[in-house]
């Protein structure tokens, strides 16, 4: 059978130097070593469609306000994939995170779709407790509900299949509605696995990323993103890992994740 995921892009624009300690939801015995965090989009694409975008990052306002670096404006690394963010037509979003919702104007002809009960949550009384809000930002929310009322949202509720070969399933916990994305590729089922795995060593240590609306939840998430990848490491894309840019065949700050690492994952554990 011939694959229908021929290609899938992990679009480097930003960057966030920090270290270990900011990453576990626990105490770690490395927690003063630099963990450095990657922001990523997603490009999918398939014979004959235009690609899919996973995620629309954040711009500069965002980074400015929260301390990241942009490595390229997300325009430019879309371009540089081979994609007019003008004729994109489905973003999926696998949450409302700032990085992962902050853009949502690069894409005017897109529709949006997320999960009932992220923007649900994002648009709760939730939000008026700060430190929960901290990682959204209220204007792309926003943005979306207007999206919403010029029709140009698609809510899916649960597991669904959205296309040929790409297929949304549910994995909250970080968020009330993080959904990974699964693509059937020519080496195996590859997914996307955004924020229910930061790091390759969120898995490994079996220690979530620490935002999180329900700790036990996002392990089970984390569990279950791995599940998805055939319990491989090297299937498994996480939503915020350097090693991706460092370990698949990459040029110009674009991996090819729908290729085999050329080191293997496990390896770099
Ligand atoms: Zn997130
Ligand atoms: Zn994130």
């Amino acid at each position: 059978m011939v694959a229908p995921v021929i290609r899938i892009d992990a679009i480097r624009y930003a960057r966030h130097e920090r270290t270990a300690g900011n990453n576990f939801s626990q105490p770690v015995d490395d927690h003063d070593l630099p963990m450095p965090l990657d922001y990523f989009v997603w490009a999918i694409h398939r014979e004959g469609v235009p690609p899919v975008i996973v995620d629309t990052g954040f711009g500069e306002q965002a980074a400015v306000a929260r301390g990241r670096i942009i490595t390229r404006p997300l325009v430019e690394g879309l371009r540089d994939a081979g994609i007019d963010h003008l004729s994109v037509e489905h973003v999926i979003l696998t949450h409302l995170h700032y990085d992962h919702a902050g853009s949502l104007s690069l894409f005017p002809n897109a529709k949006f779709h997320v999960q009932d009960a992220e923007l649900a949550w994002a648009t709760s009384r939730h939000v008026c407790d700060a430190p929960s809000r901290a990682p959204f930002d209220g204007e792309p929310v926003a943005q979306l509900v207007r999206k919403l009322y010029a029709d140009h949202v698609v809510f899916h509720d649960g597991d669904s299949e959205f296309a040929p070969g790409i297929g949304l399933r549910v994995c909250p916990g970080h968020t009330a509605g993080l959904q990974v994305v699964c693509c059937e590729t020519a080496r195996g089922t590859v997914v996307l696995a955004s924020d229910a795995a930061h790091l390759y060593a969120n898995v490994t240590r079996s220690l979530p990323f620490p935002i999180f609306i329900d700790e036990g939840e996002y392990r089970q998430a984390q569990k279950r993103a791995l599940e998805l990848a055939g319990g491989s490491l090297d299937h498994l894309i996480p939503g915020h890992d350097p090693l991706v840019l460092k370990c698949f065949p990459s040029e110009n700050d674009i991996a090819r994740v729908d290729l085999a690492p050329l080191v293997p994952i496990a390896q770099t554990q």
